[in-house]
């Protein structure tokens, strides 16, 4: 299919295609799998889709980049954001990269489905990225389609812009469009294949650059390459850090260890399991990147993770993803060793900044959680992991817990905490003696070291309410949201986005979204089990 003639005369966003300009292409131009070498990325076109239809969009985005409300309803949109469409101005290509996927190098990966439609500079002044994200095959796909089905383009949609309004880095998202065609999925890799309706996302972000990104030029040596990335990276997405130099590739490292860090912090706040960290889906920016089998904490259980294809081992399970940050970031700088004269020694700074910023970050999060003013040291420690051990005497809901504990007076006197909680429980009969009674002594411990502070109960809610979260996308919203939408009613996936424009505020009228888990979705798929399978 040709480009429309339209299309020269379509919106025109303010072009500025810098990847593409300043870094080595493939020289190749065929559209077929293969290795691609000294090379950031490959030109691709996406693959042009039967009947394309917008069916949610995220209006911020869209302001964000200066595209007109009017322009968003139109069938042209739909076009461009579906990749029907190329303006003459756009140079879209699928990136090169590398990355260790559950613990193994895995070689050279790249967006196998995942195409750079353009860059941007935006209405903000600032320069973003659109990616569309189902698009078709390009040089990277491996023995994939390089498509996206709609169950996995609503996940993206919902929650990249979930993170955002929970304050969470992430890439964002502009635009869910249906393809019109269909993509066959074998969602558990178990012989059951089905037609799915296919859909394209249409993903925003200063930089979708990874740590694999950088590891695939050293795992092949290809120096000179893996430095023009380097820095290229660091003029655009860390020019405070100045003109690079063995110095700033230090300190370049240690910003990314310390963002990373801080997106741990983040996400142990909200509990959020992203399901797959591999190399190749950690962002150099440390935003959140690449939503696949990820999940939101139900019950309080550190080692619940949501990708079925990760059973066994638990790899990626909520209480490892700080250390498994960590491990990433020791093989990123396994892979920009030689641009510092592969003196560990220039670092090693850097990884212990990680360690000290998510300590930090760790006690001032849960020290925020609990509505204390500061970290107070080693009694506050033992109060946070105490509560921690208190969470899984029974089976608790995060989210509500901390929204119910900011009700409980510390100015009276409390018989029995544990029924002031009680809509945060999922089993009341697990509620005996024993959790009642270890539920009340940390309670009056916490009682005790919030009136050290003397703060009121009004006061102390609103500090704690303004960090934990009462809407968030919880698993089977998500999975109703996509019910919904397969059956041909879009309409639940802005419900949703709605109700989580402002998570952390009460919403008359909202209740729905902020109840925990039914048990039919207890073991549902979508719900609390997804595969890698999108
Ligand atoms: P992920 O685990 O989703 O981050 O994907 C790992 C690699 O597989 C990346 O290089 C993806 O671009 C690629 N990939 C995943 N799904 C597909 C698909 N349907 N078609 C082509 N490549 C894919
Ligand atoms: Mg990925």
């Amino acid at each position: 299919m040709s480009a429309p003639e339209w299309i020269d005369d379509w919106y025109s966003l303010c072009f500025d295609n810098r990847f593409t300009r300043e870094l080595p292409a493939d020289p190749e131009s065929s559209n077929t799998t293969r290795q691609v070498h000294n090379a950031c990325y490959s030109r691709v076109h996406p693959k042009p889709v039967a009947s394309p239809k917008l069916i949610a969009y995220s209006a911020e985005v869209a302001e964000q980049l200066g595209i007109p409300p009017a322009l968003l309803e139109s069938q042209q949109f739909a076009e461009v954001f579906s990749g029907n469409a190329v303006h003459p101005s756009m140079d879209p290509f699928a990136m090169c990269y590398g990355g260790h996927q559950f613990g193994n190098w895995a070689g050279q990966l790249g967006d196998g489905r995942a195409i750079n439609l353009t860059e941007v500079t935006a209405a903000d002044g600032r320069h973003y990225t659109l990616q569309l994200k189902g698009a078709g095959p390009t040089p990277y796909s491996r023995f994939a389609d390089g498509l996206a089905v709609l169950r996995s383009s609503v996940r993206e949609f919902l929650c990249s812009e979930a993170m955002h309004h929970l304050g969470v880095p992430t890439t964002r998202a502009l635009s869910l469009v249906l393809t019109g065609d269909s993509v066959t999925r074998d969602m558990f890799y178990d012989g059951n294949a089905k037609q799915e309706p296919g859909a394209v996302v249409c993903r925003v972000a200063p930089s979708f650059v990874r740590l694999g990104s950088f590891q695939i030029f050293a795992s092949r040596d290809e120096f000179e390459t893996l430095r023009k990335l380097v820095d290229f990276t660091i003029r655009n997405d860390f020019p405070h850090l100045g003109p690079p130099s063995p110095e700033v590739y230090a300190e370049w490292f240690a910003e990314v260890c310390q963002r990373t860090a801080e997106l741990m912090v983040h996400w142990m706040r909200v509990g959020f399991v992203h399901g797959v960290m591999n190399t190749d889906n950690l962002s150099i920016l440390g935003l959140t990147i690449d939503y696949g089998p990820y999940g939101w904490l139900e019950d309080y259980d550190p080692n619940w993770t949501p990708n079925t294809t990760d059973a066994q081992g638990r790899r990626y399970r909520y209480s490892y993803q700080p250390q498994i940050a960590q491990w990433n970031l020791v093989q990123f700088a396994g892979a920009i060793l030689p641009l510092v004269d592969n003196d560990v020694d220039q670092l090693q700074p850097g990884l212990r900044h990680y360690v000290a910023t998510f300590d930090e970050g760790w006690h001032s999060m849960m020290a925020a959680k609990l509505g204390l003013g500061k970290f107070r040291g080693e009694d506050d420690k033992k109060l946070f992991s105490d509560l921690l051990d208190v969470l899984q005497l029974a089976e608790t809901d995060m989210t509500l817990f901390y929204r119910r504990l900011a009700d409980v007076s510390c100015d009276d006197a409390v018989d029995s905490v544990c029924d002031q909680l009680s809509d945060a429980y999922y089993q009341p009969d697990e509620i005996n003696d024993q959790v009642r009674q270890a539920t009340n002594e940390w309670f009056d411990r916490y009682r005790e070291r919030i009136r050290s502070e003397s703060i009121s109960d009004d006061r102390r809610r609103q500090r704690m309410n303004r960090v934990n979260p009462l809407y968030v996308l919880r698993n089977y919203l998500a999975q109703l949201a996509i019910d919904r939408s397969e059956q041909g009613d879009h309409s639940g996936i802005s419900e949703l986005l709605d109700v989580l424009r402002n998570p952390y505020q009460e919403q008359p009228g909202k209740q729905a979204f902020a109840e925990k888990r039914p048990e039919w979705a207890r073991h549902r798929a979508g719900c609390s089990m997804l595969s890698c399978s999108s």
